[in-house]
């Protein structure tokens, strides 16, 4: 199919790295304003936070819900920054748009099922908003590419991709593959799509999230995503892999953006 993409965010520079950050999830009011800012004014361009989580499992903690989504609005009018959350089904996406959320994402567990991808898709028909899918769970490239698809032929045409990695039974280092060479076809076959790194996922730990991040970036990715957290260590999901606005500043600052390729 063949796909004509606009820039993901109007504003932005070309040639400049997309910055995503903020928790895992949405827990408290008082957890979502003081991470977000942690990091206003830092040259973080969307601020992340999960307000709908899908849970591996049953019984883990499964997001705040609607309530959540009147946080974000608040972390836009104090600090500025656009925010982004995950939505899943229909519901989401009109409690999203409601609420002025400015980017939607697609978790892993979406991509990875058409009938989902297809009930967003047709939720996001006739509305202009920039949306993130990342890579399904499973190394499936086609499945990706169809998700891209589908949504693009809703009408939505500020898509980018963010490479999470792929889940993996076994012994690795990661807490879900990378597998580059994916998003590296990606990258080839849809050069003016826009790939981000979602180093937390794939690392799943904190200690190796830098050389992830710059791997991806030596790859000439366009953005990255990390996970931040006021207290790391009793975050209410993924706490093993978060870190503090101070250590995620830190962290950005040893990372080493690409040059202007123009
Ligand atoms: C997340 O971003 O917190 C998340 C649930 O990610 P993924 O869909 O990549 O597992
Ligand atoms: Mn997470």
């Amino acid at each position: 199919m063949d796909m004509k993409f606009q820039p993901l965010l109007q504003e932005k520079p070309e040639n400049k790295p997309i910055i995503i950050a903020g928790p895992c999830s949405a827990e408290t009011e008082q957890q979502v304003l003081q991470t977000a800012h942690g990091l206003a004014g830092k040259g973080v361009d969307l601020y992340r936070a999960g307000i709908w989580k899908p849970r591996t499992r049953p019984g883990a903690f499964e997001g705040v819900g609607t309530e959540g989504l009147k946080w974000l609005r608040r972390v836009k009018e104090e600090t500025g920054m656009k925010v982004t959350t995950e939505v899943a089904n229909t519901q989401h996406v009109f409690e999203a748009l409601k609420h002025q959320i400015d980017v939607l994402w697609l978790g892993a567990r979406t991509t990875v099922n058409p009938f989902s991808v297809q009930e967003v898709a047709d939720a996001l028909k006739g509305v202009d908003i920039p949306v993130l899918i990342k890579n399904p769970i499973n190394p499936d490239y086609k499945l990706w590419v169809g998700a891209i698809e589908r949504i693009y032929k809703a009408g939505i045409t500020k898509i980018g991709v963010i490479h999470r990695g792929f889940s993996y039974h076994g012994e690795t280092k990661y807490r879900n593959v990378p597998r580059w060479q994916l998003a590296i076809d990606l990258k080839r076959e849809f050069p003016d799509l826009p790939i981000i790194c979602d180093n937390s996922h794939i690392c799943g730990r904190r200690d190796i999230l830098l050389p992830v991040a710059q791997k991806a970036l030596d790859l000439n990715f366009d953005g990255i995503m990390t996970e931040v957290h006021p207290d790391p260590d009793n975050a209410w999901s993924d706490a093993a892999q978060q870190i503090t606005p101070s250590q995620y500043l830190e962290l950005k600052e040893k990372l080493v953006f690409r040059l202007p390729t123009t």
